[in-house]
């Protein structure tokens, strides 16, 4: 057992206000583990309503003097960052993959997303440029602009501990806003390097900072006076929680929940290619993906062949330390949630689903302590099964079969969740019938995890998303401004009183 296993020293994890790095007011650590050994790499301090405190007073500093930077100005700083994250992709990606425990590879895709903000953030004054109409009464011209918030504040999951915080912060940056970021404790680090390295490429001391912490310090951003709007990514649970405290305290709030994403296959399908969406995008990062494929809806008699290509794709999936070559699949989060997926599990076979692929019990040589499970595959499950009603995040996939197009989109539309859809199928007519009616945010047709690009936004319906404003793209942009109407006239000289209601001509 090593010295750090046993309890010994450990790297810390810290703050980062005001440009610099600080362990704040709070005596609360917490540790941070590498998923794929169980080791204890580091600790992370845990934040008080003083450290948010603190950290929102450098964020309004900081705001007052970057609201007034000009555009061309922002947008360079935003470049030089750009080209900062992209020299050093493979290091945030490690940083990832150690604390995450995902694949590699998988990390590389995350960091590469996050980067497709930041540039689209980088157009911020083509992004900006308001409505002008000249004339609407004789001599008299209109325009609008959009102003920044202030500081902006956000709060992410452990899911994707770059992506999601590139959502918001190169956004709300971008337009101006201070922000304060929350970042999952349980994987903090990548964090902590993206706020170096905004202050490296020059962004000024204040603008961006982190508070490390739990629920402690998100209930005190969420009420802090001086936050003006609350990004949050998390479980349905906690974004209704942060929906209903912010709103009511009067700020703007976006909060992406969970979810339970199905993937319908149609008898035209292609039986292969719809089983190599399915195993790809139901184990993907150990189906801790908020676009993870939880449920396959099999549509008639297509059933059993998809099935069959699943389990045999399923089985030969590897299962290791996502740093090591040849991994397909990373462990979980930590033992807790591992605990929590096995349960559900156990649960669905309980309730009488069939147990196709059991991965319970895994052991990887030489990573006995890693939080490793294998893929799980049920078949006949239905929708009261609590396997079905719960979001499993984890790796275990569950096919449901139905008899047609109409009942797949039933079992779609009463799901309290609207993340994502995939349907799978030759026929336009098909898939226009799903994409039209069903009552999710994002869907692909023949493709399995369909996250917009940076440029569109990313957001559920439901109890996926709590909040008008999807995520990133144009909702980001007019999430993180305030728009102003403005009506100009240049009177040459007096024309008089006129005391009626303006009328336009
Ligand atoms: P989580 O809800 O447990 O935590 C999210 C954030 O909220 C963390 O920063 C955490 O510290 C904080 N938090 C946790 N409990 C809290 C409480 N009681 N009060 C206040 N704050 C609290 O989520 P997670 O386990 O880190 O991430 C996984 C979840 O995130 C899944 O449900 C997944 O679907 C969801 N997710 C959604 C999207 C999306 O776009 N809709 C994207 C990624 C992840």
């Amino acid at each position: 057992m090593s010295a750090r296993e046993k309890g010994g020293p450990v790297r810390t994890v810290t703050h980062y206000v005001n440009g610099q790095t600080s362990t704040g007011s709070g005596g609360r650590r917490q540790p941070v583990f590498n998923p794929a050994t169980g080791e204890r790499i580091a600790e992370v301090v845990l934040g008080t309503a003083a450290d948010v405190d603190h950290a929102v007073e450098s964020a309004a500093r900081g705001a007052e003097r970057w609201g007034e930077v000009s555009l061309g100005r922002r947008q360079g700083i935003l470049f030089r960052f750009r080209e900062l994250m992209d020299v050093r992709r493979e290091d945030l990606a490690k940083a990832v993959t150690r604390e995450h425990g995902k694949v590699l590879d998988d990390a590389r895709g995350e960091v590469a997303r996050g980067l497709e903000v930041l540039e689209f953030a980088c157009g911020i004054p083509h992004l900006l440029k308001g409505d002008f109409s000249e004339n609407v009464s004789t001599g008299v011209d209109a325009h609008s602009i959009r102003q920044p918030l202030g500081v902006v504040a956000g709060i992410t999951p452990f899911n994707f501990p770059v992506m999601v915080p590139m959502w918001m912060l190169p956004v709300a940056l971008a337009c101006g806003n201070a922000f304060v970021l929350k970042p999952s404790e349980k994987d903090p680090t990548p964090s902590l390097m993206l706020a170096e390295m905004a202050t490296e490429a020059g962004i000024p001391d204040g603008v961006l900072n982190v508070v490390q912490g739990d629920a402690e310090v998100v209930d005190a951003l969420l009420v802090h006076e001086g936050i003006a709007a609350i990004s949050f990514v998390g479980s349905t649970p906690v974004a209704r929680h942060v929906y209903r405290t912010a709103t009511d305290c009067g700020k703007r709030v976006q909060a992406l929940g969970g979810a339970k994403n199905h993937l319908v296959v149609m008898p035209d399908a292609d039986p292969d290619l719809a089983a190599d969406a399915l195993v790809s995008s139901a184990y993907g990062s150990a189906g801790e993906r908020c676009m993870a494929i939880s449920v396959g809806v099999l549509v008639g008699s297509i059933g059993d062949e998809v099935r069959k290509r699943v389990q045999e794709r399923a089985s030969r999936l590897t299962v290791t330390d996502g740093s090591e070559d040849g991994a397909d699949m990373g462990p979980l989060i930590n033992r807790a949630h591992l605990e929590r997926v096995a349960g559900l599990v156990a649960e669905g076979e309980a309730e009488g689903a069939e147990l196709v692929l059991d991965g319970r019990g895994l052991q990887v040589r030489g990573r006995e302590g890693g939080f490793f499970l294998g893929p799980c595959l049920f078949d006949h499950v239905t929708p009261e099964m609590e396997i079905y009603r719960q979001e499993v995040f984890g790796p275990v996939l569950s096919l449901v079969r139905v008899d047609t197009s109409g009942d797949a989109l039933g079992l779609v539309n009463r799901n309290h969740y609207g993340n994502g859809l995939s349907v799978f199928t030759d026929s336009g007519a098909a898939a226009r019938y799903f994409t039209s009616k069903c009552t999710v945010g994002m869907i692909g047709i023949n493709v399995p995890i369909p996250v917009p690009m940076a440029y569109y936004s990313f957001g559920g319906w439901n109890d996926s998303l709590f909040g008008a404003n999807h995520i990133h793209g144009p909702d980001g942009v007019a999430f993180y401004t305030k728009g102003k109407a403005v009506t100009v006239r240049w009177p040459q000289k007096s024309a008089g009183l006129d005391m009626g209601f303006t009328s336009h001509d």
